[in-house]
């Protein structure tokens, strides 16, 4: 298993994901709390004093790899981290981006290559980029 690196947040806290933000890399840019790291994907996470904190996917798959991200109503499981990791990737990939026709999956194509990615997970972790995306 990959060593984990503790930086600012440290693994002894417990924290739990408040929101997902996938916005691919053409929007604003910002710092990740966590490792200073400039991110374009994002999730909005709380520790138990409440105090929130911004940070990018891969600081969040390190908490989660340390346990220190508390299972709550947004963020159920490890899976759903997947399912957030996977829209990212995704969307990072669309260059060109439709939906296919009984509007389950969403395709995107780059260079010649096609992927293809449910339409309810890119809903809940995309939203803006769905937004943009041409029926
Ligand atoms: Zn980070």
């Amino acid at each position: 298993m990959k060593k984990l690196i503790e930086r600012k947040l440290p693994f002894s806290k417990k924290y739990s994901v408040l929101d997902i933000s996938i916005t691919g890399m053409d929007t604003d840019w910002s710092g990740c709390d966590n490792c200073g790291r400039p991110i374009a994907n994002k999730a909005v996470i709380m520790d138990t004093e409440g105090k929130q904190f911004v940070i990018g996917l891969d600081c969040l798959k390190t908490l989660f790899d340390a346990q220190s991200i508390e299972k709550s109503s947004y963020l159920k499981s490890a899976d759903e981290y997947q399912d957030a990791s996977r829209v990212a990737t995704f969307v990072g990939f669309a260059q060109d981006a439709q939906t296919n026709q009984d509007w389950l999956a969403v395709t995107a194509t780059k260079n010649g290559k096609t992927k293809e990615c449910p339409t309810v997970l890119v809903k809940r972790y995309a939203p803006e980029f769905l937004s943009a995306v041409p029926a």
